[in-house]
């Protein structure tokens, strides 16, 4: 995804060492996305950099709730996050070696974006299934959901199966 300037982090003029930051996720960021799953939220994102000369470690926190819609009823769903996520960068700009966790930086390289990282980290923090705790649903769909499950349920348990072939042999 785009990276957003406020994700920047100029660490050349830092001294050796750890340095905090700290950012709240905005609309742009949810717009950037492209993701359709995510319609905002308040999630913090703190930031510890650790700072020496051949390498930057930075490790993420996000924190907060994100507003997505329940996979069951479709209603709004204010969704708890709390997700880790570390990235290291390579200072020596030896090589364009790269991989998800250690990225080689350019040795003219001056700022990192976590843009990208902070989107990785908030999507590994969701489970792919969402879903209000149960009897929190909206009542109406859930009665719809209810009916539907018992009348017409594609998939029914196989025991069930066995269990009426018992009763239709017993008959
Ligand atoms: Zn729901």
């Amino acid at each position: 995804m785009e990276a957003l300037k406020e994700h920047t982090i100029a660490f050349s003029g830092l001294a050796d060492g750890a340095h905090e930051f700290k950012f709240h996720l905005d609309p742009e960021f949810y717009t950037a996305t492209g993701d359709e799953d995510l319609n905002g939220g308040q999630v913090t994102v703190d930031v510890k950099l650790e700072k020496s000369s051949t390498l930057l470690v930075a490790d993420m926190h996000l924190k907060g709730t994100l507003a997505l819609h329940c996979d069951r009823c479709d209603g709004p769903l204010d969704f708890p996050i709390d997700g880790k996520q570390q990235q290291i960068y390579r200072l020596t700009g030896e090589d364009e070696f790269e991989d998800d966790e250690l990225v080689s930086l350019d040795s003219r390289a001056h700022s990192i974006n976590l843009t990208h990282y902070i989107y990785e980290c908030l999507r590994l923090a969701l489970p792919i299934r969402h879903v209000h705790p149960a009897g929190q649903c909206d009542p109406e769909v859930e009665q719809v959901l209810n009916k539907l499950e018992v009348d017409h349920d594609p998939h029914p348990d196989p025991r069930w199966e066995v269990l009426k072939d018992l009763k239709d042999k017993q008959q």
